[in-house]
């Protein structure tokens, strides 16, 4: 029993070796779109979920700044117990990332329409600085 386990063990870590640690955006945009396309959920669906997902950051930050109590604290140490906040609230912003990505993907909008509005988005933001003269163009 024991060596069958360890047997187990030895091809679970293998199994984790070979895969992937990590994605980036456009793999994880193109899983996105397959494993939303398998789900075949209803837009509105997946806009609620955002409303919900951006709803857990605004509680995360809240707990961060101290408006709010700790749901569940991890430490008595205060900047222990932060840094475990914001850990969250970064897992809260990847939620809301793939829900925005799943969005993209029921709507139909293609990676080049959305690479160009990145740009567009981001440039509008840039040229937002430049007239509040936080940055030079
Ligand atoms: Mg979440």
């Amino acid at each position: 029993m024991v060596r069958k386990n360890r047997q187990n063990n030895r091809a679970f870590k293998n199994t984790m070796k070979e895969k992937k640690e990590t994605y980036t955006f456009v793999e994880a945009f193109n899983k996105v779109d397959e494993l939303r396309a398998i789900e075949n959920t209803s837009m509105s669906d997946y806009v609620i979920k955002m409303q919900e997902e951006v709803g857990e950051i605004a509680e995360s930050h809240l707990m961060i700044t101290g408006y709010k109590p700790m749901k569940n604290p991890v430490s008595k140490n205060k900047a222990t117990q932060i840094n475990h906040e914001k850990e969250h609230l970064a897992e809260e912003a990847v939620d809301s990332i793939i829900v925005g990505m799943a969005i993209l993907s029921a709507n139909g909008t293609s990676q080049q329409k959305i690479e160009e509005l990145l740009k567009q988005k981001i440039d509008k933001w840039v040229s937002k600085l430049v007239v509040k003269k936080k940055i030079k163009k």
